[in-house]
């Protein structure tokens, strides 16, 4: 993203009233600099019970082992993913912007709503973030990485966090979206390794972050490298399950 882009945002904010991505209503103050309290409170949120390993969230109420079907067969190679929103609706959208419509900004608006939930500010306390990467021709494309602009938004958040971006994408991969599990899990199988100047620390607890998590493929492959690597405690997060 041009720096030159940023500082026009910023002196379109001085001049004109923000308007809420989500209400597209003028809003002076917000939960994030984009977002009004009225539009933070339409973000689809996941609330318990949820699966312990991806986060997906169970309707209703439920007894006994909160683990979904779908980690059952996968078994990931991370921990535990926490996701704060659904990725419906408004979510979605935001994140369709972010990726699709060069107005990555708007991840800082997510975080900021994301982390009204405390449930996730633990989840990251003290832990090394380490992005899923692009593969560099995609970035080129787009400009910037969301998942690496995610992970320094969280950092720059959440005390005690560290940026590590110990991973590369040395394959491409096609598109996820209109594939099924199965074909998901080959197609990023492969694709991500550990950086040349990558080094892991066994002590460290590692934070895959990732923008949404679908199947949690991409989560896994990139969890189950740096466990190669040699790391023994790694978890996920992602802003939107689904
Ligand atoms: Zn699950």
């Amino acid at each position: 993203m041009p720096f030159w882009t940023e500082i026009d945002r910023g002196l379109q904010d001085c001049f004109y009233p923000r308007d809420c991505v989500v209400t597209q209503e003028p809003m002076e103050v917000g939960v994030g600099r984009y977002l009004s309290p009225n539009g933070a409170e339409r973000l689809e949120r996941i609330h318990d019970p949820r699966c312990d390993t991806c986060g997906h969230p169970f309707l209703g109420l439920i007894e006994g082992d909160l683990t979904c079907p779908h980690c059952f067969e996968l078994h990931p190679a991370f921990h535990r993913a926490l996701c704060p929103f659904q990725a419906h609706g408004a979510v979605r959208a935001i994140i369709h912007q972010v990726k699709y419509y060069q107005k990555p900004w708007l991840i800082d608006d997510l975080v900021a709503a994301a982390l009204q939930d405390p449930l996730l500010r633990r989840h990251l306390l003290g832990a090394t973030l380490v992005p899923v990467p692009l593969h560099p021709s995609r970035e080129l494309d787009r400009g910037y990485n969301q998942a690496l602009r995610l992970a320094h938004a969280l950092h720059r958040a959440v005390p005690a966090t560290e940026v590590a971006p110990l991973l590369q994408k040395s394959q491409p991969t096609v598109s996820q979206t209109r594939l099924g599990r199965q074909a998901r899990r080959r197609n990023v199988l492969k694709a991500f390794s550990l950086k040349p100047t990558a080094q892991i620390h066994p002590t460290k607890r590692y934070v895959v972050i990732d923008d949404v998590l679908t199947t949690g493929a991409t989560l896994h492959a990139c969890a189950q490298v740096l466990r190669q690597g040699g790391a023994t405690l790694v978890d996920a997060a992602a802003l939107a399950h689904g």
